[in-house]
């Protein structure tokens, strides 16, 4: 934490926004950023809490909050970016349009305003791609396992870079003729201008990710296609697949026989485990409504 009385002297400030006049004229981004000093302030308010209900019970994806509030008092940009990503594959997204449900859930939040929490990790990615720290991440060798993530959305696309740095040969199915989903598609530029997307999908190809755009599962490429083309992960007979439910009702149930339909469940996001079996004929469970199933 910073100093230990900080919450009690620096209020909770955010950043200014563009003028109205000014911003009804385009469609773009209308929040700046605080400046540097006032962003290592407001991580200072941070308690760095015994149980930290921001991480603990707030963060869906269980970022680890007080310890990069510290880093970003300490002035240990590239520290607080590590910590950002060891569990969040799209910072620059999260920190934009998260609904930041580890705010209300921040103990400051009982009785003043809670630690600017996302306006800090949209800074700490920002800071990492300006000083180039956010490079392509190419893993050290190849397993020769194939494997085909369906959907491109925000879980897919998390799912496949973990799997290609994993060193497996990942190619993306997108039924759309862009790449990201409800991130694309779904998400006006006001809130997340479109070349945020693109800076990371250049990352994950260079990576070795393969996108291939205009590709709907079940109609374009069979379920029996997917089984034949690509591999196991870690034991014979499982598959790896990945749908985004962005379009889809989520409702609990079951796939139908072409292996893909409207009754999908969506697991992910926060721990896709590559030693976990997965089956396209078997029952799935709902995780969350921005997501995808394995
Ligand atoms: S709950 Fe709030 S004060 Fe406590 S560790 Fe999390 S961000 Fe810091």
């Amino acid at each position: 934490m910073g100093r230990p009385t900080d919450f009690l002297v620096h209020p909770r400030r955010e950043p200014a926004k563009r003028p109205v006049a000014e911003r009804i004229r385009d469609f773009r981004e209308f929040t700046g950023l605080l400046p540097q000093e006032e962003l290592e302030i407001q991580a200072a308010r941070c308690m760095d809490c015994g149980i930290p209900f921001c991480h603990a019970y707030g963060c869906p994806v269980k970022n680890l909050i007080p310890d990069w509030n510290e880093m970003v008092f300490r002035r240990q940009g590239r520290r607080a970016l590590d910590l950002l990503h060891a569990t969040n594959n799209l910072p620059e997204v999260t920190g934009r349009v998260c609904p930041a449900p580890c705010e209300p859930a921040c103990t400051l939040a009982i009785n003043q305003p809670p630690v600017t929490i996302k306006q800090i990790e949209l800074q700490i990615v920002e800071e990492g791609w300006r000083r180039g720290w956010i490079r392509p991440e190419p893993a050290p060798f190849r397993t020769g396992r194939r494997v085909a993530v369906v959907g491109s959305g925000p879980a897919g696309l998390a799912a496949a870079q973990q799997l290609a740095r994993s060193g497996h040969e990942v190619v993306v199915f997108e039924k759309s003729d862009r790449v990201g989903g409800l991130l694309r598609y779904g998400i006006p530029d006001f809130k997340l201008e479109k070349w945020v997307l693109d800076r990371r999908l250049e990352q994950m190809q260079a990576e070795g990710v393969v996108f291939e755009t205009g590709v709907e599962a079940g109609v374009d490429v069979s379920a029996r296609y997917l089984r034949r083309a690509f591999d196991a992960q870690r034991h014979d007979r499982g598959y790896a697949f990945v749908e985004v439910l962005s379009t889809c009702p989520t409702h609990f149930g079951r796939l139908n026989e072409s292996g893909f339909g409207r009754f999908l469940g969506v697991r992910l996001r926060g721990g896709f485990d590559l030693g976990s079996r997965f089956s396209l004929s078997g029952p799935l469970c709902r995780r969350g409504g921005f997501g995808a199933f394995v």
